[in-house]
């Protein structure tokens, strides 16, 4: 899933739509394009692998005109090629496309059948070879995007534009997101708030099944059912600054060290310094006191904060806590509690299979928690309760501060849902809290070895597999310290409860493969 950005105004659009893609670039991605219209036409320029190689296409054929979309492709369906990458062409029609188009291969059958050429291995081309067809057939632009809507099945956030349309931005989302901007004279596209910082804070998130047909002084939303809706503009939180790097070389190494302020960020709506108590809604306090158990559902490192949280639940709360992989649970028969709550743990707020499981639980009225970085993001609107964390923006494709705040968010509802069931009296909360609240200054200090911390790495440098065990609230840090090693160096990596090592995988412990062993000095060490 990577990025798009659109922009229909009254200056030349292909500088800024390659910025804006630069502002994307953290999502990482694999090949890039852009597509003006002007004149009757649509100029287009693809290019596998990096920006530059795009940047240079561009430079060597520039694409002038006022109304343009450009995309990052993050290749699901077709190689990471130049005539797999975005924009897709057909007939009068040039759009973009993040997700899957699932029901492609039957759409693609049908047009080819009706004799359209395909000129690429991608899902998203059957978007375009629509518009193209119901073009070409008679329909107006905006008719036929509307059609073409209606025939896909899956997650996509597309925007398009058309020859001899000048000024025409066309946009949709559904399972994937979309924001569009508002800028003087000008609209803009883009698939979150950060690819608009240099261009406007002044955004409308599109709900989910909206498309919106933008002109550069004004646009009109439509629903699910193509009625006009009005939908709030906000100011966004990000700011340009807040996604520059400053002195540090990534913003993975950035986030890191941001951990002791999106900590105490986090922990701040939630705990009462003062008093040492936790904050929490008195209707979830409610929930918490009647509930049977716990479903957690989550994905990538937010499962492994769900899974931290089950020994907290457990422990503090004697609740019974269930974790489970939100691709999992959205694809089977999962028995759910009857007075709930269901936790589902997002950093974006977007996780498609997340949301999934979230409306999953709504259809059987199970209470559900949004446990989110993101408050206008799609779970926490349809959620019941929203407990943000505030670890503001990641960038970092590994997640590393949105991790932490998770945990220091499900730490304080853990202690709450204890509260709550009489399971803890007031000194115990307060030598809980007291704990919590030195976190920030905890993290500082940890912070401050980082040449230990190099050292350490550079024995992991050079391994071509490594094991990570824990025992307790460890044996997740242990997955998720392996789910870093494998994402960020390439390294394979396992994660696995320390007591499970000698039930198969200590067959795998040769000279020189590395052990991180998670075990701080408490009473398991
Ligand atoms: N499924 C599309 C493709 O493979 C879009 C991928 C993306 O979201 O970047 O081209």
């Amino acid at each position: 899933m990577c990025g798009i950005v659109g922009i229909t105004g009254h200056g030349e659009v292909a500088g800024r739509l390659l910025e804006g893609l630069a502002r994307l670039e953290y999502r990482g991605y694999d090949s890039a394009g852009i597509a003006v219209a002007k004149n009757g036409s649509v100029e287009r320029r693809r290019a596998a692998g990096r920006l530059e190689a795009l940047r240079s296409v561009v430079g060597d054929a520039p694409a002038p005109g006022k109304t343009g979309i450009a995309h990052t492709r993050w290749a699901t369906h077709g190689k990471p090629t130049e005539t797999n990458a975005h924009p897709h062409m057909s007939g009068r029609a040039a759009i973009v496309h993040n997700g899957i188009i699932e029901n492609f291969q039957d759409l693609k059958n049908r047009l080819e059948a009706a004799g359209r050429v395909f000129s690429s291995d991608t899902d998203s081309e059957v978007i375009a070879q629509l518009l193209g067809g119901y073009m070409d057939d008679g329909l107006g632009a905006e008719d036929a995007f509307g059609r073409m809507l209606s025939d896909l099945n899956g997650a996509f956030a597309i925007a398009a534009v058309f020859a001899g349309e000048e000024g025409l931005l066309i946009g949709a989302r559904k399972g994937s997101p979309l924001v569009l901007g508002y800028g003087d004279g000008e609209m803009y596209l883009g698939s979150d708030a950060i690819a608009l910082a240099p261009l406007t804070r002044e955004v409308t998130y599109l709900e989910e099944g909206d498309w919106v047909v933008a002109y550069p002084d004004a646009a009109t939303i439509r629903d699910t059912n193509g009625n006009t809706v009005e939908r709030p503009r906000v100011r966004s939180r990000v700011s340009a600054a807040m996604v520059e790097l400053g002195p540090y070389d990534h913003f993975m190494q950035k986030e890191i060290h941001e951990q002791p302020e999106s900590t105490a960020r986090s922990l701040a709506p939630y705990v009462d310094p003062g008093k040492l108590t936790t904050i929490c809604d008195p209707q979830l306090m409610d929930v918490f006191e009647r509930a049977d158990r716990v479903v957690a559902v989550s994905c990538g490192t937010s499962y492994y904060a769900s899974q931290v949280a089950k020994y907290w639940f457990e422990d503090l709360a004697g609740l019974s806590f269930e974790t489970d992989v939100a691709s999992e649970f959205r694809y089977r028969k999962p028995v759910l509690p009857q007075t709930g709550p269901a936790l589902l743990v997002s950093q974006s707020g977007e996780t498609a299979d997340t949301l999934a499981a979230l409306r999953h639980c709504k259809t059987y009225g199970v209470p559900n928690v949004a446990i989110v970085n993101v408050p206008e993001s799609s779970i926490a609107r349809d959620a019941d309760f929203v407990v943000p964390t505030q670890a503001g923006p990641e960038i970092g494709v590994a997640s590393t501060k949105a991790f932490t705040a998770q945990l220091a968010v499900l730490a304080t509802l853990a202690i709450s849902a204890a509260k709550a069931r009489g399971r803890i009296d007031e000194g115990a909360e307060r030598d809980l809290l007291s704990s919590l609240v030195g976190l920030p200054r905890l993290i500082n200090e940890t912070l401050t070895r980082q040449p230990k911390i190099i050292e350490a790495a550079e024995i992991l440098m050079t391994a071509e597999n490594a094991l990570y065990i824990g025992r307790g609230i460890y044996c997740p840090l242990a997955y998720e310290g392996a789910l870093k090693l494998k994402e960020i160096s390439y390294i394979h990596a396992e994660g696995y409860p320390a007591g499970e090592l000698k039930h198969g995988p200590i067959a795998l412990l040769e000279e020189g493969l590395p052990v991180v062993v998670v075990a701080p000095q408490d009473r398991l060490f």
